[in-house]
């Protein structure tokens, strides 16, 4: 029986990184806002799990991305100190593959453009100064001083938990069936409950193409796999003091990255190499030839870091065919805002997403240049 609650002046669909973060904004400027979500964020069902996400200024990807990470960066520093828990590691980081790969070049390319600090290494100073990383002699590495980790479910429980000291009300364990346009806002069915708003945020990461199948957005859903593996031999080679976050093109275009050991082992896993998957029916186990192909990368450039693998889990990017992010408004309901497609590189934004989104949902112009992020470079009509 479906109960007909009271009305919100914003409803936030998915409370994984970017959805937490939005109600955490919104609460904190005192709307009245309600979260919904079909699991109990922080989970391991999505997008945002797995200890650790990678955060890093010199964007390859796009110098575009520079403003918002550096905003990211504060309103991440901000969390850490309200929550009294350690949210942001700074670690450095280093950008490793062919001079005018991807990888490397991308990352001076946008450290120039923006001024950023950074270093060009050679092979052998990448070495000497990272002893635990042997590239190979034809690759170059970027060193950023600024490029760490955070802890994902940290940082969504952090959001989360001071969105509700600040009023948020946060239904878990509710899943969303559908929403429609109203005269003056958005109704929201849930297994649970009919709730009204004046305006609805859509962020629900690989699910999102269920709730705007109108919009026929060529978005895919790609299973990602990361791994653990303890050292060998007890080291100290891959101390979260010695050893920083690193990105590496491999081969031209394939990609592989890694985080020091915080205590479980050394994380490694592949980008933009899984297979596309359906987010209700993910493979959750591994095969072994996916192993041997991440020990077989292991033994070439982190051969210290070559035991036992200790534990996988598997995840979920959301893929835009140019691999940037969608922060626009419904093209048929400008009542509903999407947030999520972030092609397997937004966690390091969700602080700052989350901010634009509370004042799109609020009416207030965003600060940030949102427009490389529009729904219609996809040039999709609505139905
Ligand atoms: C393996 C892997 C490694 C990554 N590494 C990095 C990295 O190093 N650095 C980086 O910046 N980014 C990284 N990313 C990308 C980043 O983690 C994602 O972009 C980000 O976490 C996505 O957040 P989200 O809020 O869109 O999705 P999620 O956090 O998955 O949140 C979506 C939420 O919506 C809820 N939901 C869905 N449907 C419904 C419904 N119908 N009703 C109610 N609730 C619903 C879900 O339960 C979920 O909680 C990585 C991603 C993966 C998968």
């Amino acid at each position: 029986m479906h109960r007909r609650s009271s009305s919100y002046t914003v409803i936030v669909a998915g409370l994984g990184a970017m959805g937490s973060a939005t109600v955490y904004h919104l609460a904190r400027r005192g709307v009245r806002v309600l979260g919904i979500d079909r699991f109990a964020p922080p989970h391991a069902m999505g997008s945002s799990h797995g200890r650790s996400r990678i955060i890093r200024e010199a964007y390859f990807e796009d110098p575009l991305y520079v403003p918002l990470v550096q905003r990211a960066y504060e309103l991440w520093d901000e969390l850490q100190n309200e929550a009294g828990r350690e949210i942001l590691v700074r670690t450095g980081g280093v950008m490793i593959g062919p001079p005018g790969g991807t990888v490397a070049g991308g990352a001076v390319r946008s450290a120039i453009r923006h001024g950023l600090p950074h270093e060009r290494l050679t092979a052998a100073q990448l070495h000497e100064r990272i002893a635990g990383f042997r590239p190979t002699v034809d690759m170059i590495g970027v060193w950023e001083p600024r490029a760490g980790y955070l802890v994902p479910e940290t940082a969504i429980g952090a959001h989360l938990e001071i969105a509700e000291r600040h009023g948020a009300e946060l239904r878990t364990g509710e899943t969303i069936l559908d929403w429609s346009a109203t005269t003056d806002g958005v109704e929201v069915r849930t297994t649970n409950a009919v709730y009204s708003a004046d305006r609805l945020v859509l962020a629900l990461g690989a699910w999102m193409p269920r709730l705007i199948r109108d919009l026929g957005l060529p978005l895919a859903i790609e299973r990602n796999v990361l791994y653990w593996f303890k050292p060998a031999r007890a080291t100290t080679l891959f101390d979260r003091d010695r050893f920083p976050i690193w990105l590496c093109e491999y081969a031209p275009g394939l990609v592989w990255y890694g985080f020091p050991d915080a205590g479980h082992g050394v994380k490694v896993a592949l980008h933009h190499q899984g297979t596309l998957a359906d987010p209700d029916a993910l493979r959750r186990d591994v095969e072994p030839q996916e192993i041997a192909y991440i020990r077989a990368l292991l033994r070439t450039f982190m051969p210290a870091a070559d035991g036992p693998l200790v534990e996988t889990a598997v995840c979920m990017y959301t893929n835009t065919p140019d691999e940037h992010f969608i922060i626009d408004r419904h093209p048929g309901c400008s009542s509903v805002i999407v947030a999520s497609p972030c092609s397997g590189h937004g966690f390091k934004f969700s602080s700052a997403i989350g901010e634009q989104l509370a004042m799109l949902a609020t009416d207030t112009d965003p600060t940030f240049d949102l427009s490389p992020f529009r729904i219609a470079r996809f040039a999709i009509e609505p139905e």
